[in-house]
């Protein structure tokens, strides 16, 4: 078994995991930054633009994720399984399993040639299935690190990868290999995951080709977007009329969770906005209960959405029927302000899914999770870093949702308190 030691152990390499770190490795404390999957990046890496800025998601993400990369005082691991976390008197004891990529991570160049190559073709779940990848892929442009994997249970073993490969990188007798990293504190930032919209089954989400979910259509509107353009997925077409369906899961007692998920008003309405951008005789309607646009200058980005054109509707949306020879769709909903039902016609709804926790092990994580099974803050006023456990810190997504300056601040706070418990310890 490989044995590390660290100062500080942060479990998730999403933005709050990156900037825990960064803090922590500038103060000269050693990090070891772990990451279920196989690069780092989380979310942000994969959105468009930021609300309410329209600022570069990735132009901000990658130097971040680069600087971690080259820093001295971090090391990074992904593509792994957390198999334990135990607490020592003044120490903890992080066990790991190190999935096998099937590819030397030394010695891949990051060419992407063995892609090329690789006849088998699966669902990207980088691009929310919109799009093909291959068996051998690296996961998405800027993944950090560049390496590409196989992934087992699709792989036909033709041996494409191999005759082209200039590096001879590809490894298919790696093992997983069982790591114990011993650390002075752990941070957790293992972010959030969306609600699986296909279980709200009178929308018609992966059912109907031409409703997407709000991560498909960041993607769509991603400047590394599957297709190249704003297009239904049915037919190719530029949709005209897209209608947008907010708390799908949200605030719902019914189906799905009962709190907010704090972001989707913001990102829908930066949604609508890039999409009017685009497509500019595009008619875009936001359905509604509520719009919370609760931070600094999210009232004003509201108020552009309007003045740019895009519709609001306060209604409710009972369900979405599709017209089965055009694939266009029919928005069932009682408007609010009228009182009546009415049906609205889209080629293309978007629903603005809700968000969960990535973990839902309490065991494993030791820290005690709230009633909506995020890692629970040990007193959310005052010390919203701290956790049920001495030592564990949380981070950004992992104690429920909140966007990108949020999770910012938490990170750094985390890594503070992590700092300053270490210290207390000496
Ligand atoms: C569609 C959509 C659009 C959005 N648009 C915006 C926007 O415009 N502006 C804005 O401010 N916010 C936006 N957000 C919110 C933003 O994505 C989050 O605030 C941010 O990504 C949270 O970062 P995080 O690091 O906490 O979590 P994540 O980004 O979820 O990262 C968590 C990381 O932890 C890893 N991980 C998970 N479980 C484990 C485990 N068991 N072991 C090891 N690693 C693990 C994951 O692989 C991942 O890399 C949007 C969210 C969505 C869903």
């Amino acid at each position: 078994m490989n044995k590390l030691a660290c100062d500080v152990v942060v479990i998730g390499g999403g933005i709050a995991g990156i900037q825990a770190s960064l803090d922590l490795a500038n103060m000269n404390y050693k990090v070891i930054l772990l990451d279920s999957g196989p690069s780092i990046g989380g979310k942000m890496i994969l959105l468009s633009k930021t609300f309410p800025t329209l600022d570069c998601a990735s132009c901000i993400a990658t130097p971040r994720m680069a600087e971690s990369t080259h820093h001295p005082n971090i090391k990074i691991l992904t593509y792994l399984q957390i198999v334990s976390i135990d607490k020592h008197d003044s120490s903890f004891e992080i066990k790991i399993l190190k999935k096998p990529r099937y590819v030397d991570e030394s010695k891949c160049i990051g060419c992407g040639r063995c892609s090329e190559v690789c006849p088998v073709e699966v669902p990207n779940e980088y691009e929310g299935g919109l799009v093909p990848r291959k068996a051998i892929y690296i996961p998405f442009p800027n993944s950090l690190p560049n390496v590409a994997l196989i992934d087992k249970e699709n792989c036909i073993k033709c041996g494409a990868c191999e005759r082209v490969c200039p590096v001879k990188a590809i490894d298919r007798n790696q093992k997983q290999e069982e790591v114990l990293i011993e650390a002075k504190a752990v941070i957790i930032a293992t972010g959030i995951d969306l609600i699986d919209y296909s279980k709200k089954i009178e929308y018609g989400g992966g059912k109907y080709v031409n409703v997407l979910s709000s991560y498909q259509f960041e993607r769509i509107l991603n400047a590394t977007h599957p297709y190249g353009h704003i297009l239904r997925p049915s037919d190719g077409k530029i949709p005209r009329n897209i209608g947008y369906v907010l708390c799908v899961g949200s605030r719902d007692l019914n189906w799905g969770v009962k709190y907010c998920s704090a972001v989707c008003c913001m990102y829908s309405i930066k949604h609508a906005i890039m999409a009017l951008h685009h497509l500019h005789d595009a008619e875009i309607t936001i359905y509604y209960m509520d719009i919370r646009t609760y931070g600094k200058g999210f009232e004003e980005f509201y108020n552009r959405a309007v003045k740019e054109g895009v519709k609001f509707v306060r209604g409710k949306v009972a369900k979405i029927e599709e017209d089965p020879e055009t694939k266009d769709l029919f928005v069932y909903l009682e408007n609010f302000d009228t009182g009546k039902v009415e049906i609205r016609r889209h080629d293309l709804v978007v629903l603005a899914v809700g968000i969960v926790p990535t973990i839902n092990d309490s065991a494993l994580f030791k820290a005690k999770l709230n009633v909506y099974g995020f890692i629970e803050r040990k007193l959310i006023d005052v010390d919203p870093a701290s956790t049920s456990i001495d030592g564990i810190f949380v981070a950004g997504t992992a104690a429920g949702p909140m966007d990108i300056p949020d999770t910012i601040t938490s990170a750094s706070a985390a890594a503070m308190k992590a700092a300053l418990y270490i210290e207390r310890k000496g």
